[in-house]
């Protein structure tokens, strides 16, 4: 999807910011990556589906019941994909076979990660896919925003959906995709509300308006006006794809030949071809490559500076240890009984401290 001399230039920054992310940095460093968000059946999966070339679960209802983040890597080699997560049991970590199997084995970790009903867990699902028709990113797929609790779900699901987006799009290193379907009224839109309060100038916000297909005639108008951000207004503005409906994807519609129909659907239509430069998913997806890129190069010195902060203190904390840990039997235990003592200590003056302030009270 990209052209070459770009991808040279885009590659070294993308596999900087995954290398620090397998190594685990995320855990006390934030690290710049694109959150998808939008209401429940807005289009984030298929818009994800679109950009990665494989099949995640959708349809009506909640799909998404965990965290996934995307990594899409462009290479020269045959499609690969492998699928990570952690289960109280350990690390899993697998190959998937081919794009048309990636859905049934996300739904799988689901089940292992948020239980066989309809609730949601934090915990992240990893996808690694490398193929020649991929652009270089890397995108965090959310669950979508539900108003009300269905059979097998909590009755606040809606509360903890919201706070699991939240802690995703709080960080000011995200960049925040918004899907909003074009047969809804943008200033309903929870997902650009809650968009909003993170980053109230829309600085590092960008929309998607989906299902442009579903629009009723004559009503293309309030789709333009958003589209030239005459309606609510993002610095990074706005791009409108067109995705596989339900019944395309019932009636097998590949997603080689979806991203054909929906070329041959802007170029046909009577008021979106005269808009240039803002539709299709090429265009969104070179557009979240330069995005991410050019968000990793500005947070580049001030990564760096929190890098080094967190290697201080954790080279003082070590220091605290001073040899180390023993490596003879006899020393172990005294150095383990000398740590059991230190912490039940702490733990008998926090409750001491608790104790005295409920005593105040
Ligand atoms: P999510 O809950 O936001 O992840 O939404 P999904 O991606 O699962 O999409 C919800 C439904 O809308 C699915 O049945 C999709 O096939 C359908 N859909 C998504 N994008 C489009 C589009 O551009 N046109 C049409 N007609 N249907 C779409
Ligand atoms: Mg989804």
């Amino acid at each position: 999807m990209l052209n070459s001399s770009f991808e040279k230039k885009v590659r070294p920054f993308l596999d900087l910011i995954d290398k620090l992310r397998a190594m685990g940095v995320e855990q006390d460093v934030a690290l710049p990556t694109i959150a998808v968000i939008g209401d429940q059946s807005s289009g984030k999966s298929s818009v994800l589906e679109s950009l990665s070339g494989v099949q995640l679960p959708r349809g009506n209802g909640i799909m998404t019941r965990c965290p996934l983040a995307l990594k899409l890597k462009k290479c020269d080699s045959n499609w690969k994909c492998k699928i990570k997560y952690q289960t109280a049991d350990g690390s899993f970590d697998e190959d998937i076979k081919a794009p048309s199997d990636v859905g049934e084995a996300v739904l799988e970790a689901q089940k292992m990660l948020a239980g066989h009903q309809k609730g949601i867990s934090q915990d992240l699902i990893t996808l690694e896919v490398e193929s020649s028709s991929t652009p270089d990113l890397t995108l965090i797929d959310l669950p979508g925003i539900a108003r009300v609790a269905v059979e097998g779900q909590p009755l606040d699901i809606e509360k903890k959906i919201k706070e699991l987006i939240m802690s995703y799009i709080e960080q000011e290193k995200t960049i925040i995709l918004v899907t909003i379907p074009c047969n809804v009224d943008i200033a309903t839109t929870e997902a650009l509300s809650m968009a909003r309060q993170c980053d109230p100038q829309g600085e590092r916000t960008l929309g998607v308006l989906t299902k442009p297909d579903l629009m009723d005639r004559g009503t293309e108008n309030s789709a333009i006006r958003v589209l030239n951000n005459q309606s609510i207004s993002l610095k990074k503005g706005y791009i409108m794809v067109k995705c596989r409906s339900q019944w395309d994807i019932e009636g097998s519609i590949t997603l080689e030949d979806a991203i054909k129909a929906e070329r041959s659907f802007f170029e046909m239509h009577s008021v979106f071809k005269y808009i240039e430069g803002k539709c299709t998913t090429q265009v969104l997806a070179n557009r979240l490559t330069t995005e991410l890129v050019g968000q990793i190069k500005h947070l580049l010195p001030c990564l760096r500076q929190e890098v080094n902060r967190k290697f201080y203190e954790t080279t003082e904390e070590l220091n605290k240890f001073e040899y180390g840990a023993p490596t003879d039997n006899k020393s172990q235990i005294i150095f383990l009984n000398g740590l059991i003592m230190k912490y039940s200590a702490n733990v008998q003056s926090l409750a001491l401290g608790e104790c005295h302030r409920n005593f105040k009270e």
